[in-house]
């Protein structure tokens, strides 16, 4: 699978998903919000859809995720054979841009931390801290 497309229904699985590592549009950043709009932004970058809805995923060949809860959906995305694993960051949870290792963080990120990376498009600093191990348990546990 070469990314997905996340409606507005998914906005904290986009967030795992990018930690994992994973290319993920969310829908409603990129100005789509109806049904169609969201099939065709899938359609159009060739990503497949993550949908709550049942028709707009059997219509546009996604993904159906039914569960509410967070966990529920990360456990039914690994069902499907969606890799699920946290390694080194690669996404930007915030904007979906690549990142890069940033030699220079030192003064943006606590004291104990001795690696950390920036987003090439909206300059965030990532490091594995307390928020990444939670993420990683979370996902460990599923
Ligand atoms: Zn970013």
């Amino acid at each position: 699978m070469t990314g997905f497309v996340a409606d507005a229904m998914l906005g904290k699985l986009v967030t795992y998903m990018r930690m994992a590592g994973h290319d993920v549009v969310y829908a409603p950043d990129e100005d789509a919000v109806g049904d169609e709009e969201v099939a065709d932004l899938a359609e159009a970058t060739g990503r497949t859809l993550l949908t709550r809805d049942t028709e707009l995923a059997r219509r546009a060949d996604g993904l159906l995720v039914k569960s509410k809860d967070i966990e529920g959906q990360l456990r039914e995305l690994a069902g499907s054979g969606v890799s699920l694993e946290l390694d080194v960051p690669e996404r930007c949870s915030a904007c979906n841009g690549r990142l890069s290792e940033a030699d220079d963080a030192a003064d943006d990120v606590p004291d104990d931390i001795d690696r950390a990376w920036r987003c090439e498009d909206c300059g965030k600093t990532y490091w594995r801290g307390s928020h990444w191990d939670d993420v990683r348990e979370t996902l460990e546990a599923l």
